[in-house]
């Protein structure tokens, strides 16, 4: 099993309001054992629901640094929840072996290079989420969900599919 995926694209009814973003793909490879589903989040401690979370000031790489935040609309800090399910989710990921992660966009956990921008208006900006941050920086090629090309590519050889 060499790919990592987010929890809420295999099924799991894990986002903050409770659902989930199926992807019947990768749904397919849960189901025959090819992929391994996590919710950074989740392994934060987080419950389901959950206030949603945006970054604010930076990246996931700037709140792996310490030079951002994650908050709520409200302005509770939960930082520290989401550094640890991402230290959680990076974990697991090396310690299965795993080289790549198909991630959910946009997410301030598991965007991919475009996440939501702070504002809580579902605007965008650059960046990784932190989980995704930090599986980067742990050397594992991660993937939005939205890359169609390049997960038919990569992550297919790579789970052996
Ligand atoms: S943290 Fe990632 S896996 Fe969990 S609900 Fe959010 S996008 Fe899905």
């Amino acid at each position: 099993m060499r790919v990592l995926v987010s929890a809420c694209l295999c099924g799991c009814r894990c986002t903050y309001r409770g659902g989930e973003h199926p992807r019947t793909e990768l749904a397919r490879l849960y189901a025959g054992g090819k992929v391994l589903p996590v919710c950074p989040e989740v392994l934060g401690g987080l419950p389901i629901p959950r206030p949603a979370a945006e970054i604010c000031g930076g990246d996931g790489a700037d709140v792996l640094a310490g030079r951002a935040r994650v908050v709520t609309a409200t302005g509770h800090d939960v930082t520290a929840a989401f550094l640890l399910g991402a230290r959680r989710a990076a974990d697991i990921a090396l310690a299965a072996g795993i080289r790549s992660a198909v991630l959910k966009a946009r997410s301030p956990s598991c965007g991919c290079g475009v996440i939501y921008d702070g504002s809580f208006s579902r605007s965008t900006r650059p960046g990784d989420g932190v989980a995704a941050a930090l599986l980067r920086a742990r050397g594992l090629r991660v993937f939005s969900d939205e890359e169609q090309e390049i997960f038919a590519r990569e992550v297919l050889a790579d789970a052996g599919d």
